[in-house]
């Protein structure tokens, strides 16, 4: 099997307030992915108020960080129960995912919550035991709680064998050990191209991208986010959209963007593991397939979480 040895999809999931957004910052500013002061372009995240009046909901965002010749997409996962449909979409577009955990507070109501659903999907765990700089820190009872969560949830054997980075994002410093704090990302990384499969390469086969997210753009109009299972597209090419209605309509791809950073860019094609999103047919909708217009064949539709009724 060939595999994407440049790549690495993962998701970051954490109870609210454990330290995703500061760990991700520290991450961008480490590998210099990020530099200071850059202007910060329209995320995913600004068309969200009007999606929601759509009843759509788009809470994720992805972040793209390059560290030496690889390229590592971070996917925020929504902590809330409310948006499991989502989470679990999330959860089959990575083959690993990063639990951030609080070294004082332990495991909290969502750590289960998103953890259940990274497990049950199979992925790879890195922990990283975050706020290690805090006084009353407990790295080594908390490791114990996460493992026996890790247990309690179902966790297989490989699973259990999750590595452990001890950090304070706060404070730019991790290591595998707890006591033994360095000012660098660089365990981190590292523990994550160590344990994190690469993608499959299977772009020879035919096309197959499922649309896990969706954006709105004034100019482009709907922007579907998601994974290439396989295959390769580019910009330009007459591709069939495989309907959740089972009907098909054909569509030519107008503009296909990748992501650096927090910002997303144009690209000219991508191939399979990668994460990107494609603008050209305004009827898009999260679960449905774009595929070659001679190889129709449709993803299972994954759950979608029904938008929250207002009672007014
Ligand atoms: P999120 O909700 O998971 O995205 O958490 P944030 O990154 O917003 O962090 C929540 C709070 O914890 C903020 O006040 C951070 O400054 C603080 N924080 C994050 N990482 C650390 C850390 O390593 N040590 C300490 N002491 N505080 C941290």
């Amino acid at each position: 099997m060939q595999i994407r040895e440049d790549l690495r999809n993962i998701a970051i999931i954490a109870h609210v307030d454990h330290g995703k957004t500061t760990l991700v910052d520290q991450l961008l500013k480490y590998s210099g992915t990020f530099r200071e002061n850059e202007q910060v372009d329209e995320r995913a995240m600004d068309s969200n108020d009007l999606e929601k009046e759509r009843g759509i909901t788009i809470l994720a965002k992805n972040t793209a960080i390059n560290y030496k010749d690889t390229r590592i997409n971070i996917l925020d996962t929504p902590g809330h129960a409310d948006f499991g449909g989502e989470v679990e979409r999330i959860m089959k577009m990575v083959d690993g995912v990063l639990l951030v955990v609080d070294a004082y507070e332990g495991c909290m109501p969502q750590t289960r919550f998103v953890l259940k659903k990274a497990l049950e999907q199979k992925l790879t765990p890195v922990v990283v035991l975050n706020k290690i700089d805090r006084p009353n820190a407990r790295p080594t009872e908390v490791i114990d709680e996460v493992l026996d969560l890790f247990i309690e949830l179902g966790a297989d054997d490989e699973q259990l064998e999750f590595p452990v980075v001890y950090a304070s994002a706060l404070n730019g410093t991790s290591s595998n050990e707890p006591d033994e704090q360095e000012e660098t990302m660089e365990p981190i990384f590292s523990t994550i191209l160590d344990n994190i499969p690469a993608p499959e390469d299977n772009s020879e086969d035919p096309l197959q991208f499922q649309v896990t997210l969706l954006d709105y753009n004034e100019y482009l109009g709907r922007v579907g986010i998601g994974r290439i299972f396989r295959g390769s597209i580019k910009v330009g090419q007459q591709v069939a959209l495989m309907k959740k209605d089972g009907s098909v309509k054909t569509f030519r791809v107008t503009k296909l963007f990748g992501f650096i950073g927090l910002k997303r860019i144009e690209i000219k094609e991508a191939k399979a593991g990668d994460i990107i999103a494609i603008a050209g047919l305004e009827d898009i909708n999260v679960g449905e397939t774009v595929c070659p217009i001679d190889h129709q064949e449709a993803m299972p539709i994954p759950r979608i979480d029904e938008p929250t009724l207002q009672m007014t």
